[in-house]
């Protein structure tokens, strides 16, 4: 059995702001099956420690980049969990990463890389008496982990072995990018500072340093992983990318069957399968009743996300009326840019019981609208995997995608091919314009009128196996490659 540090700035059920969350949740239930014990590590927000009820603490440092912190253990949904404790970094109210007025924290950097210092110290077996096979650090604000670790050449015992380190890209937008003159209090040696170290475009890069230091990359698709080696995609770090090819592969995500499953969902009025699909309409009814809207033969779409370019709301904001004039209706939940927000407002004042907006984040409300609305948007400019999309699958929600990342992998667009296969199970837009998007939805208007064709939809990705079980097996095989090396 493997011991293997799984670091993130985020999981769920403790603590979300995305699909990050989810994913980190999931993969200690998703690799136990192959012999692996994944112990999460997160910081200690305030809703984190709240949660952790009465921990131990297991190690403490004097000066942890100029503070002082203890690492707490304790559990997450039975599994194993570490908590870095460090009230001046992480005991303040508002998100992760922003106050409560969406201001990012100016001392992130500091707020990350002292977590990822604490991370490489418990891998390495300096906090009490764990040590851990491999680490695998999510995202920018973990990456750094790889790094210290790569440094760490005093606290490897002579004839020991250096964990492994594995970086996992969900976003490569989000880099964790500052000044070069924060370098020194980084607590690096200055071997680290240059073209295969932190350096990055003449700053610090946190998620290129670790993806510099990492015996394996990897990405949450494989379309996204091909994608990151272009510069349109790469934003910066596809020439990294290219050259550490060898070392990066993609790997879909799957979902959590214990909190996303139509048969068992306590949020939704109405429970259902594949086989007693009719039952939806009573969440349906229970949607428009949450967001104002009217009875309607169109088929009523959803969105669920960050209200971001990222995303296409732009776009989706722009056709709204398109929407409503091809006979649709529309719920919207999610948060994000300021201008989407309220044109999004101003496109529910418009079309008052056609559009219902809900402007923040609800968890319940997210699972109510897989459950009760025939199809859910999601027309990304980009999406390293995308999650929305795997729920609305197993949900009988009809994702209508673009042909990008994660969303190219894991929805078959219902072509007259693919209808009469059986195998269509969304609508993918070739690309995200106003007109593509417009098309879109036409064309799932005109297949929402042929109820046995939308059934036939709707069943072919309820079928699909959206689980954890094979992509559980890849990351499991990654860890033995790594390890046996
Ligand atoms: P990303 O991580 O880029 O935001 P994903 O599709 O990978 O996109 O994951 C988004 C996750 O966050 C999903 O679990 C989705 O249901 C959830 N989510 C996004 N916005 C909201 C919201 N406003 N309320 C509740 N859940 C949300």
């Amino acid at each position: 059995m493997a011991e293997i540090l799984s670091v993130a700035s985020e999981a769920y059920p403790l603590v979300k702001t995305g699909g990050l969350a989810d994913v980190v949740g999931a993969l200690p239930a998703a690799l136990a099956p192959h012999g692996h014990r994944v112990t999460t590590m997160l910081p200690g927000y305030p809703a984190v420690l709240r949660a952790l009820g009465r921990p131990r603490a297991v190690r403490r440092w004097d000066d942890l980049m100029g503070v002082p912190a203890r690492l707490l253990r304790g559990e997450m949904a039975g599994h194993p969990l570490l908590v870095l404790d460090a009230p001046d970094l992480f005991a303040r109210d508002g998100g992760p990463y922003a106050d409560a007025d969406g201001a990012e924290w100016p001392d992130n950097w500091r707020r990350f890389a002292a977590f990822s210092r604490a991370a490489a110290d418990a891998a390495l077996g300096t906090v009490g008496s764990d040590r851990f096979d491999l680490l695998h650090a999510h995202d920018w604000q973990a990456a750094m982990a790889a790094t210290y670790l790569r440094y760490a050449d005093g606290a490897v015992p002579p004839g020991g072995i250096r964990p492994r380190s594995v970086v996992t890209v969900h976003n490569i937008a989000f880099q964790g990018a500052y000044a070069a003159e924060l370098f020194p209090d980084l607590g690096l040696p200055d071997a680290a500072w240059g073209i295969d170290g932190v350096e990055y475009w003449g700053g610090v890069g946190f998620l290129k340093g670790g993806l510099e230091s990492a015996d394996a990359i990897t990405t949450v698709s494989p379309t996204y992983a091909e994608e990151v080696l272009d510069p349109e995609f790469g934003m910066g770090l596809d020439g990294l990318m290219r050259a550490r090819r060898d070392r990066l592969t993609g790997i879909v995500n799957g979902i959590d069957p214990a909190v996303w499953s139509p048969a068992a969902d306590p949020a939704l009025p109405a429970r259902y399968t594949a086989r007693t699909l009719s039952r939806r309409t009573r969440n349906k009814r229970a949607v428009e009743g949450a967001f104002g809207l009217d009875a309607g033969q169109g088929p009523l779409f959803c969105v669920v996300s960050r209200l971001t370019w990222q995303k296409g709301m732009d776009v989706l904001a722009r056709v709204t009326d398109d929407l409503v004039a091809g006979g649709g209706r529309l719920a919207l939940l999610g948060s994000g840019d300021a201008d989407l927000e309220a044109a999004f407002r101003a496109a529910a004042e418009r079309s008052p019981g056609r559009i219902g907006v809900r402007i923040g984040y609800d968890e319940g409300l997210s699972h109510l609208l897989q459950g009760g609305a025939d199809a859910i948007l999601i027309p990304s400019r980009f999406e390293p995997c995308g999650l929305t999309q795997l729920y609305g699958l197993s949900y009988g929600c009809v994702p209508v995608v673009a042909r990008t990342g994660g969303l190219a992998d894991t929805v078959v667009d219902a072509n007259a091919a693919a209808l009469a296969a059986g195998c269509a199970t969304g609508i993918v837009l070739d690309r995200v314009t106003d007109d593509a998007l417009v098309r879109g939805l036409r064309r799932a208007a005109a297949l929402y009128a042929r109820p046995d064709a939308w059934a036939a939809i709707q069943r072919a990705g309820m079928r699909g196996d959206w689980s954890w079980v094979e992509s559980g097996r890849r990351y499991a095989d990654l860890y033995a490659g790594l390890l046996a090396a």
